[in-house]
């Protein structure tokens, strides 16, 4: 197979192309769904008849669903074709062949991977899927834990159940240690100790579980705790902090609202100009944090932003992390929220391919990210599986507990049942099996996949291009240098306020043109402002607004560099944008 043909077996394909070999493969999906009924407890009667089936009236009930399904069909007619390349709203594209096989074949076993009961091939398949995300990002495979969540959101829940479940152990000795008279209570550091020293002031003081449990925030009421804090200590507990990049992706603000921190207490890191987060700003908030006695609940850094793509200097993020470690004992939790750009990962797995797309800072980021505690992967997104299907991972046992307050020291793992370590009760594997065999087949960590996702940062690059050449009212935000594409429409004036109103208008003609499906975004500049006047100086724009309202292309669709059918979108692209940018002037 010729290099340029690696992905096409992989996608349906924009007008079908690879209909009779689907066709096929879900008539022996079928087909073993019926054998292995029948195969099993052969000495049971039927229990429907071929005289029932035969009933006039039986038919008549079939025909209803018949009815109904062609009705539900054309109600699907309607959908947004997310298939096509011309679908560069958000990050969703055509789903991969074997992920949608994958997805189907296990739906019509319907495992829930809540126990072990009800899914004896659905949690093994679970494992190892885990395996192969385990694989792309870098994890040590013996020490590894996760699994499969409903998405980017509630992964990143699971992130912060974790961090939550360490810090109230570290504080709930802390206090007892303080009630005790064994140690002075310095807040922020306690909070951070590590298992180590909470292992070892365990054995010191020959501490039994129970009587640090009537210290802990989660497991009573947490109003009471705080005054007993107050109480002991002669001064209040303001409650831990988050620190996230300035661009907050709204699971964030939502996790600290459910978790009950307050939304207040997610402190947003200043980004750079190249929108991502600035370290030494990060540095600057973790001292601010200490000056105040918030214990720091993590550090979140994010591969893939979700505005414009950008990837965190995840390295330089945990390196300034590892130096609080060794010179200060602070073991600060790290999470990385790889919900988007997680998949990238695949880029420096096959350097020769990745080399042609990635930074310098972009290849030391994803190989960094395996040294952080845990990571947030959305498989329904550059892992082009069917929703929902996110995934969290986490680097050691240690990193996973969770279930409950009973000494996670004592038995590690304290894992009963997958039940009782996941956020979400019942939960499908029809997103671990899409990705199981989207792995075993296409390969995460493989030529082609690496391939597909360097063909998406081309495109985007190709689109820089373009509107440099074809489209001169239009200017794009720098550096975007992964697969998200941002622009706005500059006008006349050369005052953000009017391009602002220019870009809106743009955006809602080419939503009711449909010819291309983009997406909007409009960045603040209490967190943007570097970006934004960065932005703005390329064509002497003058800032007359708080935020910039932008125009955004998600690149995933696998088609754009196929030759043909990619400088065909590309021109008609271009004469779209320059129809609607003439008509209204
Ligand atoms: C998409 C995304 C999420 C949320 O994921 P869902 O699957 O939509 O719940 C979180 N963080 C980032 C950076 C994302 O891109």
């Amino acid at each position: 197979m010729s290099k340029n043909h690696c992905v096409e077996p992989y996608f349906l394909g924009p007008k079908s192309e690879n209909e009779y070999w689907v066709r096929k493969e879900i008539q022996n999906i079928l087909d073993h769904w019926f054998q292995w009924r029948k195969s099993l407890f052969t000495d049971d009667p039927a229990a429907i008849s071929t005289k029932l089936i035969e009933d006039p009236k039986y038919l008549e009930k079939q025909q209803q669903i018949s009815t109904g399904l062609e009705e539900l069909s054309t109600l699907l007619k309607s959908e947004t074709p997310k298939y096509t390349p011309r679908y560069i709203g958000h990050m969703i594209s055509e789903v991969s062949l074997p992920a949608f096989l994958g997805h189907i074949s296990v739906l019509l076993h319907n495992p829930n991977n809540t126990s072990y009961d009800s899914s004896k091939a659905g949690l093994l398949i679970e494992n190892q899927a885990i395996g192969f995300l385990t694989d792309l990002v870098g994890y040590d495979k013996n020490e590894v834990q996760g699994h499969f969540t409903s998405g980017g959101t509630v992964a990143n829940f699971e992130a912060i159940w974790r961090a939550r479940f360490r810090l109230d152990h570290f504080l709930s000795l802390a206090l007892y240690l303080h009630s005790k008279g064994h140690k002075e209570l310095d807040v922020f550091s306690d909070c951070t100790m590590g298992w180590d020293q909470f292992d070892h002031y365990i054995k010191t003081y020959s501490i039994v579980p129970d009587e640090i449990k009537n210290y802990s925030f989660a497991a009573n009421n947490p109003y009471k705790m705080a005054e007993l804090y107050y109480k002991q200590t002669g001064t209040s507990y303001k409650g831990p902090v988050m620190l996230v990049p300035g661009n907050k992706h709204f699971s964030w603000i939502k996790g600290c609202n459910i978790f009950g921190f307050g939304e207040s207490s997610l402190w947003g890191v200043p980004l750079d100009v190249n929108g991502r987060m600035d370290v030494q700003a990060l540095e600057d908030l973790i001292n601010k944090a200490q000056m105040e006695n918030r214990p720091i609940l993590m550090v979140v850094s994010v591969t893939g932003t979700t505005e414009t793509g950008e990837i965190d200097p995840v390295h330089e993020v945990q390196d300034l992390l590892d130096k609080l470690k060794s010179d200060r004992g602070l073991h600060i939790w790290h999470h990385i929220d790889a919900a988007y750009g997680g998949f990238m990962c695949s880029l420096i797995r096959q350097p020769e391919i990745g080399d042609q797309v990635l930074t310098e800072l972009q290849k030391k980021s994803f190989a960094a990210i395996n040294r952080a505690h845990s990571i947030t992967l959305d498989p329904h997104k550059l892992g082009y599986i069917p929703y929902s299907c996110g995934a969290f991972l986490s680097k050691d046992k240690m990193s996973y507990s969770v279930p409950d307050f009973l000494a996670p020291y004592l038995d590690r793992p304290n894992i009963k049942s997958p039940w009782s370590s996941t956020i979400e009760g019942s939960r499908s594997a029809s997103g671990a099996a899409a990705t199981w065999l989207t792995a075993k087949t296409f390969g995460f960590t493989s030529e082609s996949f690496a391939k597909l996702l360097s063909d998406t940062f081309k495109t985007c690059r190709d689109f820089k291009i373009l509107i440099d050449e074809q489209l001169p009212e239009l200017v794009y935000l720098e550096p975007g240098s992964t697969n998200i594409l941002c622009f706005n429409a500059k006008g006349e004036s050369l005052k953000l306020s009017q391009s602002n109103e220019l870009t809106e208008a743009l955006f809602n003609q080419l939503v009711s043109s449909t010819q291309f499906s983009v997406s909007k975004t409009v960045l603040h500049t209490s967190n943007y402002s570097l970006s934004i006047q960065r932005h703005l100086d390329k064509y002497e724009g003058i800032k007359d607004d708080e935020q910039m309202t932008l125009i955004r292309c998600v690149f995933m669709n696998p088609f754009w560099q196929n030759s043909k059918l990619g400088s065909h979108l590309k021109s008609d692209f271009v004469r779209v944008i320059k129809d609607i940018l003439n008509e209204s002037a």
